[in-house]
């Protein structure tokens, strides 16, 4: 039976047996679990980082982005989690999943270079030294 539904619970840990319909949101441990809405009963792990999933809070209520997609189990199922509300995508294909893993992909690189941009401004060549160093060439060149 495919959920409609959602509702979130906030935990500080994750409770052993998980209740279906249930989005369990531990903000500690940034990460929250739930049963595949499907009712195929696996388990959704979707931790909450820059580059995994943002949860987004109004209210009662909670969104999910991007989209779960469980390419990796049987029932393949794709679907968005908004204002508890669980949206279904059609079924995916192949080339759809090969595209959106291709996205987190560029997503994970792109954090990693915005990360490397912010290095401290010790590790980065000074200015000054480029400035002296062209003072000597051209004082002694
Ligand atoms: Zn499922």
């Amino acid at each position: 039976m495919r959920y409609t539904t959602i509702a979130p619970r906030f935990v500080e840990a994750i409770p052993d047996r998980l209740e279906d319909g249930v989005l369990y949101i531990s903000e500690r441990y940034g990460t929250a679990i739930h049963k595949c809405c499907c009712g195929c009963g696996e388990e959704v792990v979707t931790p909450l980082t820059p580059v995994d999933w943002r949860l987004h809070r109004r209210g009662d209520t909670v969104s999910l982005s991007p989209s779960i997609g469980n390419w990796n189990y049987a029932c393949r199922s794709h679907y968005w989690i908004r204002a508890n509300r669980v949206l279904w995508a059609g079924a995916i294909s192949e080339r759809e999943i090969a595209m959106v893993k291709a996205r987190d992909k560029a997503a994970i690189e792109a954090y990693v270079e915005a990360t490397n941009h912010r290095k401290p401004e010790s590790v980065q060549k000074p200015s000054w030294l480029t400035w002296v160093m062209q003072k000597i060439r051209r004082w002694f060149g």
